[in-house]
């Protein structure tokens, strides 16, 4: 397989090219096809395996193909993530796919002045990546809803899980549109990660490299 291949914007394929990335990997080659067919995700992954392109490559893809905005203090896309560094990541890998696409993404995570995430959320986002207690602070504090959500990604839910965030993160999914798509990709899958899964995705695709 190639990227080609994948049915990936030329905008994303150029980026993809100026980061020396010549062919997925076995989780990209995987995850990419099942995330862009709007299908909900769940992936046994471990870091370095490429999974965080798996995600981000698809988001952005449909960011090219809909060229529609954002409503104020809503995101179209929701990446929560465990710690501050893995949000850090992930905000960086949007920014070099996604350095060709016309997008706006933001992150939202604890230890940090609030004011600033209020102010870059303002005018909506196209994903927005999150730790979900300081995300939780924002949605009660009117700064973001989430009801304009179309996709949720889940990234490292067994760290989640063992940072005590289930409860946030439930709280998280229970204010998600209905009809929406959710990825859940973990290291390993405990049981809390799989009746996470099996109560808030709708007959997954499932990928384990
Ligand atoms: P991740 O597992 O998402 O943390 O990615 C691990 C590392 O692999 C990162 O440094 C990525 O830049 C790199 N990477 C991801 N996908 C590819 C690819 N298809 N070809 C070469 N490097 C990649």
């Amino acid at each position: 397989t190639t990227f080609n291949d994948l049915g990936l914007a030329e905008p994303i394929l150029k980026a993809l090219a100026a980061e020396g990335y010549t062919s997925p990997t076995p989780i990209q080659a995987q995850g990419i096809p099942a995330i862009m067919s709007g299908a909900d995700v769940l992936g046994l992954a471990q870091t370095g395996t490429g999974k965080t392109a798996s995600f981000v490559l698809p988001l952005l893809n449909r960011i090219v193909a809909q060229n529609t905005r954002p409503e104020p203090k809503t995101c179209g896309a929701l990446i929560l993530a465990p710690t501050r560094e893995l949000a850090a990541q992930i905000a960086d890998s949007i920014r070099a796919y996604g350095q060709k696409v016309r997008h706006s993404a933001t992150v939202v995570v604890g230890g940090v002045r609030p004011f600033p995430q209020v102010r870059n959320m303002a005018r909506g986002v196209d994903i927005l990546v999150a730790t979900p207690g300081r995300l939780i602070d924002h949605m009660q504090g009117g700064a973001i809803r989430l009801d304009q959500t179309t996709t949720v990604v889940l990234d490292e839910a067994d760290h989640m899980l063992d940072l005590g965030f289930l409860p946030a993160i439930r709280q998280i999914l229970a204010s998600l549109p209905r009809d929406r798509q959710t990825v859940l990709l973990s290291a390993t899958m405990p049981k809390p990660i799989r009746a996470l899964a099996e109560d808030f995705l709708n007959n997954p695709q499932e990928i384990a490299v």
